[in-house]
């Protein structure tokens, strides 16, 4: 290994790669990660020094804290390769607030904005090799900080652990998305963590979504936990309906994650003319619509897949497909963000930003 400074972060560069070994035409999200880690830990109620160094498991003793009290949150974004070889992040502040806004509702240290951004940046300028070019073709980041305070007693961690790893990604299809609205389960509550991107929020909702799964759905659309009524999130994505030719979307609240690529499907649909409604959606409303076939278009956005057509849902036992459609504004508003993403079209907005 080679040990070299720069601005700041100490480098360990890994003296060997394991990109020949990866087939970057067929990668299932998640499962692979570039030959370096980004790591930074809090320690002395301080954060030290940054480092970048080969990708590797580590030890922890069993009493650390997030293995007892789930002091866990992460983010997830993605750099873009152009034709040119430039590397591009997309909206990249936008995550690294809403880092920090996790970070302090549970009750975790901020991470300083160059420590978050430079050790991203030269992470990337290290495994850039990883990120491939074209459509889809993208590098998944996810920033992540754990307790890592020894003990088992029930009070917010001294010690913590800021890390980056990257994950190549292509574009993916998930196929069929068949969905049920939740009458029971909630993901998010009022006061609770919903707004946060804690490590919690998943574990909660695998279970009804694995009875969801057994019983034939894909995913849950997750209603307010007080009375079931309003639709607020599909899966661990934001959610957008269409009827007629308006999109209608949730306001973001104490339950709904401010998602990026929510907000962004929200501008580009108004620059391209479509009308968006942002407010309550309603259960009632949604199976009106369907009914009456008004209801033309359900899809999820968020970062991993960007937009994820729904083909049906089901609400007290009824299933509600929906029409089959050529030119689906899901389809649309996708092409045109991927497009703005990967640089093969102009970033009228201001959202990418190079590396
Ligand atoms: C991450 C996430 C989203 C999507 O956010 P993006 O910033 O668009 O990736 C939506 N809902 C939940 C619950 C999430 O955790």
């Amino acid at each position: 290994m080679s040990t070299t400074q720069t601005n700041k972060i100490e480098i360990i560069e890994s003296l060997t790669s394991k990109i020949k070994e990866v087939n970057f035409d067929n990668l299932s999200f998640g499962s692979v990660f570039t030959d370096h880690l980004f790591e930074c830990d809090f320690t002395n109620g301080e954060w030290q020094k940054p480092v970048i160094k080969p990708y590797a498991p580590f030890l922890l003793d069993p009493s650390t804290r997030v293995f007892h009290y789930g002091q866990a949150i992460f983010e997830g974004m993605k750099a873009y390769k152009d034709t040119d070889d430039a590397v591009w992040l997309f909206r990249p502040d936008e995550n690294y607030n809403r880092f920090n806004k996790s970070a302090v509702r549970m009750a975790m240290p901020e991470v300083p904005e160059e420590i978050f951004m430079n050790g991203l940046h030269q992470l990337l300028q290290l495994d850039e090799a990883w990120i491939k070019k074209g459509k889809g073709n993208a590098m998944y980041i996810r920033p992540f900080m754990i307790a890592t305070g020894t003990g088992v007693i029930a009070n917010p961690s001294n010690d913590y652990k800021f890390m980056i790893i990257l994950s190549p990604v292509t574009s993916y299809y998930s196929g069929d998305v068949k969905v049920l609205i939740a009458e029971h389960f909630s993901r998010a509550a009022n006061g609770g963590i919903g707004a946060a991107k804690a490590a919690g929020n998943y574990g909660a909702q695998f279970y009804p979504t694995v009875l969801a799964n057994a019983a034939g759905f894909q995913q849950v659309i997750w209603t307010d936990d007080a009375t079931h009524t309003k639709l607020e999130e599909a899966g661990t994505m934001n959610v957008f309906f269409r009827i007629n030719d308006t999109l209608l979307t949730a306001p973001v609240s104490e339950r709904i994650l401010d998602g990026v690529t929510r907000k962004t499907l929200i501008d580009l649909a108004k620059s391209e003319g479509i009308e968006v409604e942002i407010r309550p959606v309603l259960v009632s409303e949604l199976v009106e619509a369907a009914k009456n076939g008004t209801l033309k278009e359900i899809f999820g956005a968020g970062t991993a897949a960007v937009v994820s057509p729904i083909s049906g849902f089901s609400y007290q036992d009824v299933y509600f497909e929906l029409p089959k459609i050529e030119k689906s504004v899901a389809i649309q508003l996708k092409d045109k963000l991927t497009n703005i993403q990967n640089k093969l079209e102009k970033d009228t907005f201001g959202w990418t930003v190079k590396i």
